[in-house]
């Protein structure tokens, strides 16, 4: 109870020491805050171009003006016009914000100065402000150049009322909204920032004049997803591979996860001691990055095997039955480390971008199948649907409180979402007696919705017991056996 105290109290301190002389061995004096003694290096010699990202074609177009600007700013000094001083590059993580600023600067061929937010701010104290300034000093003299902020949310956070507020941030906040105006447009500094939480910012930081310019990065849609594909598929030997199965498989991924399937598949060739990458190697690595590895030496029992199968079964099966609901594209029941017995993959062919509320409801339908076959067949219920549940009650309660899809509130809105881009947490913003009435709406539709599956599944007993025995034999089957078996029953009956 008493060393572990005085230990932690030690390293704090050892480590302080050690910084503390680190600086004075650099020759900064640690206490005047004159100059932060860190020396910031810019990168004059960046690769990386707009070829280097794929997609992102409207963040392209809106950094084009800002490269051109780079290369000649005394055509625009000439007439007068001085550009933005700053873009504000705004998206979910992995979507390529840090990669297209570094792109700029390749294109421009201009000396890139890089600084995460975070880094200022764990300095010692007055020493944030400090490398502001030094920043900004250095970029002067290296002019045109471009000076990236990194995460800006991390020293640009709204300065806020409250007692007691970060001193530090702010202080470092202030330099930086000092810097920037008191920089001259026309020498040729363009500042970049880049963050995944837009509303936190200062909205000083936004005025014109600063970070006036926002540039949006959206998650990759089916076309852009092809193109990351391609672009990083460039970097691996592969043989001919179909890119729509990918593409159409990893709706919803952002840059960096295709970045990282493609890594996973390369890595998966190599383990198999072949020399290229194949569609199958990238098939199954979209299912390792989503669901995990396979898990070859977990043991089900044969009942619980069976269990999982009708499972499995149950949800493809009201998939199928229902209209509105893309096609079942894989089944599988070997288990995968993320905890996962099995699966059910359903792909759209295209992409969706407006779902009624039809598509919500047999979403739910479909996501209650597995449960519901379990009942119908073994008469009691496991665990197993524990994460289907969660889905299902988190789609139910989005239709009633931002969709506007139940009867009883109409239109209005009972949710705000905030924070989109990192997952979003939901605040409601209504009175709690509604709040105990959501809950009552939410439950009727995931009740509605369940029985609708159990009624598919009674309706077509003979079939669900012919594929879940065929899916217990194989483990994994295509969309297309699980189809012919349906068809082949359909006719029979
Ligand atoms: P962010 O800064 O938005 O969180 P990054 O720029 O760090 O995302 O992206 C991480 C990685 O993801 C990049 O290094 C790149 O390999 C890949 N990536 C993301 N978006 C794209 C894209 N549009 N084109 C090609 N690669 C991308
Ligand atoms: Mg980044
Ligand atoms: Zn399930």
């Amino acid at each position: 109870m008493w060393v572990l105290p005085g230990l932690i109290f030690y390293m704090l301190w050892r480590q302080a020491s050690r910084s503390i002389q680190a600086r004075m061995g650099s020759g900064g004096n640690f206490l005047s805050f004159g100059s932060s003694g860190a020396k910031i290096y810019a990168d004059s010699d960046v690769k990386t171009t707009f070829a280097d990202v794929a997609g992102q074609d409207e963040a392209k177009e809106a950094l084009t003006e800002i490269v051109d600007f780079l290369h000649s700013p005394s055509k625009y000094a000439e007439i007068g016009a001085s550009l933005p001083k700053g873009a504000l590059l705004v998206g979910p993580p992995g979507t390529g914000k840090t990669l297209i600023a570094r792109a700029v600067a390749g294109e421009a061929k201009v000396p890139f100065f890089a600084m995460s937010g975070s880094e200022f701010v764990q300095m010692f104290v007055g020493m944030g402000a400090a490398k502001v300034r030094d920043l900004f000093k250095q970029a002067g003299e290296k002019a045109p150049c471009i000076i990236f902020i990194d995460e800006i949310d991390a020293i640009g956070k709204r300065r806020d009322t409250a007692i007691g507020g970060n001193d530090e941030r702010e202080q470092t906040l202030n330099q930086l909204l000092t810097e920037m105006d008191g920089f001259d447009g026309r020498k040729g500094v363009v500042i970049l920032a880049a963050t995944n939480r837009p509303e936190s910012l200062d909205k000083a930081l936004l005025r014109p004049g600063r970070f006036d310019r926002r540039i949006q990065m959206e998650l990759p849609d089916l076309e852009g997803r092809k193109a990351i594909l391609k672009v990083h598929l460039a970097r691996v030997k592969h043989e001919s591979v179909d890119l729509s199965i990918v593409a159409q498989a990893t709706a919803g991924s952002s840059g960096a996860e295709l970045a990282n399937i493609v890594n996973e598949a390369a890595l998966r060739a190599v383990r198999q001691g072949r020399r290229k990458v194949t569609t199958a190697d990238l098939e199954e690595s979209v299912e390792t990055v989503m669901a995990g590895a396979q898990k070859k030496n977990k043991v089900l029992s044969g009942e619980e095997k069976r269990i999982v199968a009708y499972h499995e079964i149950g949800h493809a099966l009201v998939a199928a039955m229902q209209t509105a609901s893309a096609p079942v594209h894989k089944i599988t029941i070997i288990p995968r480390t993320s905890g996962a017995l099995g699966y059910t993959m359903q792909v759209d062919e295209g992409e969706q971008v407006l779902l009624s509320r039809e598509n919500l409801f047999n979403r739910i339908a479909t996501l209650t199948g597995g449960r519901s076959a379990e009942e119908l067949v073994f008469g009691s219920i496991t665990t197993g649907a524990s994460n289907d549940i969660e889905q299902a009650t988190k789609l139910a309660r989005a239709m009633v409180t931002r969709f506007g899809m139940s009867e009883k509130y109409d239109m209005m809105g009972l949710e705000t979402v905030n924070n989109a881009y990192l997952g979003g947490d939901n605040a409601l913003t209504c009175s709690s007696e509604t709040a105990a009435e959501i809950d009552n709406e939410v439950l009727r539709i995931v009740r509605e919705a369940h029985e609708k599956a159990r009624g598919i599944l009674s309706a077509h007993r003979a079939l669900l017991d012919e594929a879940a025995a065929f899916l217990l034999e194989r483990e994994t089957i295509t969309g297309e056996e699980f189809m012919r078996i349906l068809r082949k029953c359909e006719s029979v009956g």
